[in-house]
């Protein structure tokens, strides 16, 4: 099974894409996992990556791609593997399209969380990191304490959680990555899911919608 899995942040992409992986037993593939993988491994690519890393910049295309395309012939990604994070261009895409060409592997689906704005303002900007033992939670979630439910440390806010932050990077997905929606649901069928509701409920309608695309 070979999956990407696409949403807004905040659309519960990490979460879900955990789970689904496990469901079928292939890896998850995080770009930010394996950027700081390779910074761990200094291997060759992991190199291009602390030059651009540590100059503050992003890290280009060609070495991303070259991360996966490690990642692709790893034992572990021999039944498949659900990408998260990536593509978010249409130039990406395309890499990608060329990496999977070159090993006559094809994608099985899509699949595209799709959460209101003002819901994922709301997640997000309700986050609260533990200034202490560094776990996420959620305003809601809180007692009246406002102290870290799990250790009692103070709880912060990042500065990319603030509500207008949030609207800027939605922005930045609504113009560079909703594209690719289009993109993939012309080239490989786009499996759309509501990704608002109990965690649960989501990950069933995830695995009822592969099913119904017929994939296994
Ligand atoms: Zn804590």
């Amino acid at each position: 099974m070979r999956l990407i899995i696409m949403g807004p942040p905040g659309a519960g992409k990490g979460t879900q894409g955990e789970r689904l992986a496990e469901a079928f037993g292939i890896p998850r593939l995080s770009t930010g996992d394996m950027i700081r993988a390779a910074l761990k491994a200094g291997t060759e690519l992991g190199e291009q990556v602390r030059e651009y890393y540590e100059a503050g910049k992003l890290v280009p295309d060609e070495v991303v791609l070259g991360l996966i395309a490690e990642a692709f012939d790893e034992p572990r990604s021999e039944n498949g593997f659900l990408l998260d994070g990536f593509p978010r261009t249409v130039p990406q895409a395309d890499g990608l399209g060329d990496l999977l060409r070159e090993r006559d592997l094809t994608l099985d689906a899509v699949l595209s969380l799709e959460v209101p704005d003002e819901e994922l303002v709301e997640r997000i900007s309700g986050r609260r990191v533990c200034s202490n033992c560094e776990s996420v939670t959620h305003l809601s979630a809180l007692g009246d304490s406002g102290e870290c439910p799990e250790c009692g440390g103070k709880l912060i806010q990042r500065s990319d959680d603030q509500a207008e932050t949030v609207r800027t990077r939605l922005a930045v997905y609504r113009d560079e990555t909703e594209p690719l929606l289009a993109y993939y649901a012309k080239a490989v069928g786009l499996t759309s899911v509501v990704g608002t509701g109990a965690v649960d409920d989501i990950q069933a309608s995830l695995v009822a919608a592969l099913e119904g695309v017929g994939a296994k």
